[in-house]
Order: structure tokens, then C-alpha cells, then sequence
């Protein structure tokens, strides 16, 4: 027997379970979870994913084969307990048809309802139902999904934005009307038709009539649809990938929208904004699940607590709150209660906050989705430390329950209260998306891209201001510094999204009218152009005029327990990469414990002191060289000094100069000439000067100890800077710390003289002062041949910190300045999974580093050993430098929370 293709859920049967999610994606595996509980679903079957791959590497012909006579099993099954048979005109059965695949993707494939609609089977539901108009509007319905996402009936022009609403448009005018509430039951037959000949007209084919042509359509276009466009976007920036492919989920239809004792909403069991516990949601009486998501009506909430908090914020009063948006507490109390009891038991089963679809049908309950729901970093750390000391959870789970990365949303900044007290707010939506945003406005997604990327501008910071958002948006949103929509609650499709990006985003500001065609926003009487600049607070959902300045977020509560746990387990230290006493300050309040790496070149280029370092570049001998070295040691000894306070008692690791000189000089004609004015001499010397420092591989060129090892003098400075600097705070009652690193290093003959003026000048020091320091003289292992000797170097150096940036480079030959032309498509590819330079190649430069370290230890088993390249903030790469055994990680100060969460979960993970 082949292993079967379709798996059943119902009251009857389940074959699936919530641990089959490969197979049966998402969606599927937890509406067969939510049978087995016996929570109320409508009966149905989900085709797997791997019939997904069958289709796309077999094509149409071969997966009907392999899958027809279970369909047919299945279709039977679901009609059994529904009481209702497919195809049948006098009383149909109606079937939705959804995309699930493993990994949540919202809106980003398609869906079908109330399949199995025709012209006789209409009459038929409507003679069931009662219900004339609600039997036309499920089959226009239905055309218009159907046309759209089977047949493929698309906008010809951008102005058109959907067909079938365009002919809608014209009989609301026609007949005089606003909304689609007000089309009767004899405007939707007239939609039908319509709609059908637009379908002929512009296709040359007929809507099909047969239930179960449009069955095998629907099921094919879901799986069409794992290859959209949109779908292959969100892939990308989501890193799913393509193999997993989708399943189907065919489902009975159940309907919201069979008048005041039907509704349906969307609901989350904690506050996927906050993580507060309380349950949360939105519902619509009489509508259809989408009604909700596409922010077309204003939602009602769920809960009574809820509801108040809405009003508040939506300047409601409680007598119209109560009078025109009751929360569904209030209006079918009963029906609740059995949310509430789903809710519950749904949380309590999966240990998570879920996300929840229902649907009200003449006031019986159906849970038709739940999921884990997506959330904010800010939501993510909260739930995480809640649910744990709830008891819901372990500490190992709580530490895993939060993605590193995601940790950036905390400590995005927030607006500087000061700055806020002039702000004007012109509007307010809802709280979609925590955070600040200040940026351009703009009306469009693609010119969300073309501004922010420089096009028609140079990296401008924009607001991306639409009506409301979909799927096709994406890209424009993912690069926007915020979103603000005029329609759509906080399950609308610009929120949801949003706060899966971290990105900050206002939602349903009614009061904003959106005109995307003359470009403006105009509120009352004020309107706003495009470029104009905007401010949005996504944590409270106030919209300001004007640009406002924002400041570093608080890292207390519940994000402080949460590193005090990650810090519980982590075995790995983190040190951050600071060059001014400023980032140490940050690196040290986020919880770094020292200084991996300063790049004293960092130094060289701040006011004055570049002038020092030309006269250094420029002189013709040593003594010209020291002379101007000296000039430069008191400020070097400054930076150190301030360096050593913000890091009492940790240490810092001070690198030799690395870059090649000629980055020190002006390459164009009127720096040159300001240069030579500067320094008085001819221009011709400094021209001169600089074509001698000119490199065809500057990367492989006299940079590094290289420059160190011609200019010993150069080393003497610094490592006199050091200890001086050292000497000065210690005598302040502090405990500096150094560790002299010296760069580049391919072989130990590099290495020892430069230790060895090190250590000179260290002795030196100590007994000009009389007083001494601890430290340490190291060196970066970012050659390959390092690596490859590293018994031999670390038989003198007392550290190794691998120089990850440099080790890719020429590890894998790919410049680190010129990757980017070939790089993404290598990755597109899939010659390389991922950015080398983002994220370690732990098969390739992995190796090197594992070498590297088992042969320093080998001869030096305390040898400290660490990382100071990018690959020290990357999770993936933290996960490996732990498993290599390494003593730490450095990164960039804000990286640091999320690489001491990185290190935990490496550690329990
Ligand atoms: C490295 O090469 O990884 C490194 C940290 O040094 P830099 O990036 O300064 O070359
Ligand atoms: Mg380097």
C-alpha cells in the first residue's frame, strides 16, 4: 500500500496529530490536535505536503491519479457527518479550501470558499437557509475568489487593483449605494452574472458549474500558489524553504454570515502586542472570516475588558461602546463561555499563546484554526518569563522560546519623551506594533523600496501610509521604519505582518484619509504630500506631524530576568566590540563582560588626531615617524584610559593598527590640496606619497602586524599608550585589564617580535611608575595558515581571538568589499545556504577554527580563546563557536543581549 495522501479530522475520525506537521503542514496537524481534544471543528481533510511535491515534480496528470480515490474518501466522510452531500442542488454541502504548509505564512497563499456553489445549487441554499440574499452573496463570493485565484482573472492596470471590485463599483453607483451591506439580494444575482460574463469575456471560458471541476481546480491552484510571487517573497525573507512545499486543507464550510446569531473572529490567547496575560480578540457579527482580516468594518472585541480598553483608545464612549460595539461577553455571554473553555484548554495543551480563528454559525461555536501566535520580541520575552513562573513551562523552554534576533524589537528605541512634549498628534489608530518610527510618507510599497534604497532619494527613512495592507506589499514594509493603514484592526494584515517584522505599525487610524492616486493624507482639514514627515508611536497608535526624536529603550523587567536565565546556563562569555568609552558604556549596560576587540584605527580618524597620522604616513624617516607618534600617544592613552574605566575589572582587548595606511589619506584632488595646505608641503609630495601606498589587494597588502613588523615604532606607541593608560586608572582604584592583540599574524616569526616590543615596553613602563598591570599579548587567528600553525603561535601567544571577517575572506577567496555583486545569488542558488560573511561556513572556515583551537590548547591548555569577527552576534555561528568550545563571543554592544541568548540556548539547546 503507498502511504496515503489525505488524512482525515472530524468527530468521527482523525488520522492526523499536532506532531505531524511536515507532513500535514501547520494548519492541518492542529485542526486534527483540535478533534482529538474534542474542541468543535468541521469535519474535513488535509492533502499533505508531499502531495504538494508530487504535483510539482510530476505535474497535474500524476497527482490525480495518486490522490482521487481518497479525495473521494475523504469528500464521502465529511459528508456522512455533515448530513449533506456534494453537489446536491436542493441542500448542498460547501467546502473551503486553504493553503497550510509547515511554517505560518499569513495571506501569502491562497484560499477558496464555498465551493460547490452554482446556479442550481444557490437555490438550493437558499431555500435551506432561508436566506436569499446571504445564498447570491456566499456565490458571488465564491466567483470572485475562484475567478481570482483558479482562473486567474488579474488587474490589467495598477489603477484597477481587482476586476471584480471595479464591477461592484459601478452597480453600488448605479444603484445608488455605498456599501456592499446594502446591495440586495437581486443586486448579488446581478453581481453573479456580472461577474460570470467578465470571466468569459476576458478568459473565453466559462466559470465551471461542475462541484467537482471546481474541486480539483481549487486544490491544484493551492498548490500553484506555494510558487506565487508573494509566497516566494516571504520565503525568502523568512528563510523557508522551497522544498517543504503546501498542503491543502479541505474543509466544510461553516458560515458567520447567516445573520445576527453568526459571527466570526480572530482571537489570541495572550496579548500578542504586550504578551499581557489576557485573552484578546476581534470579532464581526454576520461576516466571513476575511471581513475581519481585510479591516473593512470596524471589529468588535471579544472580551468586555477588552472592550473598554478599545474605547478608551478609539475615544468611544461607553454608551456607544455598548450600543454600537458590544464585546461578544456581553452580546452571546453563553457562546463565550465555550471560546473561553477552547481557549483555555488550547493554551494549556500546546504551552503557548495560540492564535485563534472561529465562526459563529446560528449560535453554535466552530474553532476553525489555532496556531502559535506569532508575536513582538517585547510579546515573546514576556510570555516566555510568565508561562514559566505560571509553572507552563521549563526554564530551558522559556530560554528557547524566544528567537535571539528578535530581541532587536526591545531594544529599539522608543520616543525621547522630551521630544514628545511638542509633538502634535493628528490621529490616532491602533497599537499594531510596538515601537518609534519617524520617516518620509509615502503611498506606494515600491517607492517604499525605491527611497529607502536610494533611488529617488539616498537611504531615506520612510512611513509607508496605505489604506489598508496586503500581501503584495511586503517588500515596501519590510523596509519602511513604520506602517500606518487608515482601515484594518489589530488582526488585520498590516498588523499581523508587522509584528512578525518588529517593525513599528498604527493601524485602523479612521480618521486618516488615504488617497493614494493624488499621493496625499489629509486629516479634517490638513493634508500631508508625499515626502512630508510623520512620526507614529506603534505602542500607543498616536500618528504626529513632524519628525521626533527617539532614544534607547528601558532593558528591565521581565527582558532582565530573562538574560539573568540566559546568563544561568550559557557557558560562553560575550564581550562586545567598542572602540570609544561610549559603546562600552552601552556594551557593559547590555551585559557585556569586557572588551573583545577595539580597533585603535577607529581612533585615528577623529579630529586632529589625523593630522598626526598623515604627518606619520608622510615623514621620511623613523625619526620623522616618532615624532609624530608622539604626538598621537596622549590621545591614544586618553582613549584607553576611558576605555579601562567603563570596563573596570573586565578586559579589554586592544588591537594593534590593522587597516593598510593609504585609508588614512585623501585619494581626491581637493583633499589633497587641503592636505597639503594643512601640512605645508607641495601637493606633488602627497600625491606622490599616495600612488607609493596605492595596492592592487589592499585586503592582502601592508596592513596588519605587516605594518607593525616595517614600522616597529608604530607598535612601541600603542603598547606604550596601553600600559601608561593602564597604570593611570589603576592608580584611580580601578582594575584595567589589557590584552594586546596583534593582527593578522601568519606565522609565529610575525608574531614574536612584535610580542616582544610588547612586553619591552610594558617592562618599560613598569619601571618608569614603579606599578604594575595584569595582561596579556595575543594575537587574531584570521589567516588561514594562523589556523593551520596554531600549535606553533600558541606555544607564545596567550590568546587567540579569530578574526572571523578576514578568515572568510580568505578562506573562501571572496573579497569581503565585493561579495556582494555575486554573493545573493550564490545563495539564491544555494551554492551557499547563507552569507558566509553573516553567518559562519562551519563546514569550510568552520574547520579552521576547530583546528585552530585544539591545536592552541594542545600546546597551551588555558589558552583563552574567542571570537571578534561579525559571526560573534550571529546566533547560528554563536551555536557552533560553542560547540567548538570556545571561551567567548564578541559583537556589536546591542548584539550583545541577543548573542548572551544565543549562548544560553547553544548551551541547553
Ligand atoms: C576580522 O577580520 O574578523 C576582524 C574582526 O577584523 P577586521 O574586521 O577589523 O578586519
Ligand atoms: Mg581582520
Amino acid at each position: 500500500m503507498p502511504a496515503p495522501y489525505v488524512y482525515r479530522f472530524g468527530s468521527q475520525r482523525t488520522d492526523g496529530a499536532a506532531a505531524m506537521k511536515n507532513l500535514l503542514g501547520g494548519k492541518g496537524a492542529n485542526l486534527a490536535e483540535m478533534c482529538r481534544l474534542a474542541i468543535p471543528v468541521p469535519p474535513g481533510f488535509t492533502i499533505s505536503t508531499e502531495a504538494c511535491t508530487a504535483y510539482t515534480q510530476q505535474g497535474r496528470d500524476a497527482l490525480l491519479a495518486m490522490i482521487d480515490a481518497e479525495v473521494r474518501e475523504g469528500v464521502a466522510a465529511v459528508e456522512a457527518e455533515m448530513g449533506k452531500r456534494f453537489g446536491n442542488a436542493a441542500d448542498p454541502l460547501l467546502l473551503s479550501v486553504r493553503s497550510g504548509a509547515r511554517a505560518s505564512m499569513p495571506g501569502m497563499m491562497d484560499t477558496i470558499l464555498n465551493l460547490g456553489l452554482n446556479d442550481e445549487a444557490v437555490a438550493g441554499l437558499a431555500a435551506r437557509s432561508g436566506n436569499e440574499r446571504f445564498a447570491w452573496d456566499s456565490y458571488r463570493r465564491f466567483i470572485q475568489m475562484y475567478g481570482d485565484v483558479v482562473m486567474g482573472l488579474k488587474p490589467t492596470s495598477k489603477e484597477e487593483h481587482d476586476p471584480f471590485e471595479v464591477v461592484i463599483d459601478a452597480l453600488k453607483t448605479q444603484r445608488g449605494v455605498k456599501l456592499d451591506t446594502e446591495l440586495d439580494a437581486a443586486d448579488l444575482q446581478q453581481l453573479v452574472q456580472r461577474f460570470k460574463s467578465l470571466i468569459h469575456s476576458r478568459l473565453g471560458r466559462d466559470f465551471p458549474t461542475d462541484p467537482w471541476e471546481q474541486l480539483w481546480g481549487a486544490v491544484l491552484a493551492v498548490f500553484e500558489s506555494w510558487n506565487n510571487e508573494r509566497a516566494r517573497v516571504y520565503r525568502e525573507l523568512n528563510d523557508i524553504p522551497e522544498s517543504w512545499g503546501t498542503a491543502v486543507n479541505v474543509q466544510a464550510m461553516v458560515f458567520g454570515n447567516l445573520g445576527d446569531s453568526s459571527a466570526t473572529g480572530v482571537a489570541f490567547t495572550r496579548d500578542a502586542g504586550t504578551g499581557e496575560d489576557l485573552f484578546n480578540g476581534e470579532f464581526l457579527v454576520n461576516a466571513q472570516g476575511e471581513d475581519v482580516v481585510a479591516g473593512i468594518r470596524t471589529p468588535q472585541q471579544i472580551t468586555l475588558e477588552g472592550s473598554r480598553r478599545w474605547a478608551e483608545l478609539a475615544l468611544v464612549g461607553e454608551d456607544e461602546r455598548r450600543a454600537t460595539y458590544p464585546s461578544l461577553e456581553e452580546l452571546m455571554p453563553g457562546l463565550y463561555q465555550e471560546l473561553l473553555a477552547a481557549e483555555t484548554t488550547l493554551e494549556n495543551h500546546f504551552h503557548d499563546m495560540q492564535d485563534l480563528e472561529f465562526t459563529i454559525q446560528e449560535g453554535k461555536l466552530w474553532m476553525l484554526q489555532t496556531r502559535n501566535g506569532k508575536r513582538t520580541g517585547a510579546a515573546m520575552v514576556r510570555i516566555a518569563m510568565e508561562m514559566l513562573a505560571q509553572g507552563m513551562i521549563d526554564e530551558r523552554t522559556a530560554l528557547l522560546r524566544v528567537t535571539p534576533d528578535r530581541l532587536n524589537d526591545l531594544l529599539h528605541p522608543v520616543f525621547d519623551t522630551q521630544a514628545l512634549k511638542d509633538a502634535v498628534p493628528i490621529a490616532r489608530g491602533l497599537p499594531a506594533s510596538p515601537g518609534a518610527a519617524t520617516g518620509q510618507i509615502v503611498f506606494h510599497a515600491d517607492e517604499a523600496e525605491a527611497w529607502s534604497k536610494g533611488e529617488k532619494g539616498s537611504g531615506k527613512a520612510v512611513i509607508l501610509v496605505r489604506q489598508e495592507t496586503s500581501p503584495e506589499d511586503l517588500r515596501g514594509m519590510s523596509v519602511a521604519q513604520g506602517i500606518l493603514t487608515a482601515r484594518g484592526g489589530m488582526t488585520s494584515h498590516a498588523a499581523v505582518v508587522a509584528r512578525g517584522m518588529g517593525k513599528c505599525c498604527v493601524s485602523g487610524a479612521g480618521a486618516v484619509h488615504v488617497d493614494p492616486k493624488a499621493r496625499t493624507m489629509t486629516v479634517g482639514s490638513v493634508t500631508w504630500h508625499e515626502g512630508d514627515w510623520i512620526s507614529l508611536n506603534g505602542s500607543t497608535g498616536e500618528v504626529f506631524d513632524g519628525r521626533i526624536a527617539t532614544k534607547d529603550a528601558e532593558l528591565s523587567g521581565d527582558f532582565g530576568k530573562l538574560m539573568a536565565l540566559a546568563d544561568r546556563y550559557k557557558r560562553l562569555d560575550v564581550r562586545a566590540n567598542a572602540d570609544t568609552p561610549t559603546d562600552a558604556t552601552v556594551a557593559r549596560r547590555l551585559g557585556a563582560t569586557g572588551i573583545g576587540l577595539c580597533r585603535t584605527e577607529h581612533m585615528f580618524f577623529q579630529g586632529e588626531r589625523i593630522q598626526a597620522v598623515r604627518e606619520m604616513i608622510l615623514a621620511d624617516d623613523e625619526a620623522g615617524r616618532r615624532r609624530a607618534l608622539a604626538k598621537l600617544l596622549p590621545m591614544q592613552r586618553g582613549d584607553f584610559e576611558g576605555l579601562f574605566r567603563a570596563m573596570d575589572g573586565l578586559p579589554v582587548t586592544i588591537r594593534l593598527l590593522d587597516p593598510p595606511l593609504h585609508e588614512f589619506v585623501p585619494h581626491d584632488d581637493a583633499g589633497q590640496q587641503a592636505m597639503a595646505q594643512q601640512m605645508r608641503v607641495p601637493v606633488a609630495k602627497i600625491k606622490r606619497r599616495v600612488e607609493e601606498l596605492h595596492e592592487f589587494n589592499p585586503m592582502l597588502g601592508h596592513r596588519g602586524c605587516r605594518l607593525g613588523i616595517t614600522y616597529p615604532e608604530i607598535t612601541e606607541m600603542q603598547a606604550r599608550a596601553v600600559f601608561e593608560a593602564a597604570l593611570n586608572v589603576q592608580a584611580e582604584g580601578l582594575k584595567p585589564f589589557p590584552e594586546v592583540m596583534i593582527p593578522l599574524v601568519g606565522s609565529v616569526r610575525e608574531f614574536n617580535p612584535q610580542a616582544a616590543i610588547v612586553r619591552k615596553t610594558a617592562e618599560a613602563v613598569f619601571a618608569e611608575r614603579g606599578a604594575k598591570v595584569h595582561y596579556l599579548v595575543g594575537t587574531m587567528i584570521e589567516t588561514p595558515r594562523a589556523a593551520l600553525v596554531a600549535d606553533s603561535i600558541g606555544s607564545q601567544a596567550e590568546f587567540f581571538s579569530f578574526g572571523t571577517n578576514d578568515l572568510t575572506q580568505m578562506t573562501m577567496g571572496f573579497s569581503r568589499d565585493d561579495a556582494g555583486s555575486f554573493l545573493p545569488e550564490y545563495v539564491k542558488k544555494g551554492i551557499y545556504e547563507q552569507d558566509p560573511f553573516r553567518s559562519i561556513d562551519q563546514k569550510g572556515v568552520g574547520q579552521l577554527v576547530e583546528l585552530a583551537a585544539q591545536k592552541g590548547r594542545s600546546v597551551r591548555p588555558d589558552i583563552e580563546l574567542g571570537v571578534c569577527g561579525e559571526h560573534g552576534g550571529d546566533p547560528a555561528s554563536i551555536g557552533f563557536f560553542h560547540k567548538a568550545g570556545l571561551d567567548y563571543v564578541s559583537c556589536s554592544p546591542f548584539r550583545v543581549p541577543i548573542a548572551r541568548l544565543a549562548a544560553a540556548q547553544a548551551a541547553v539547546g
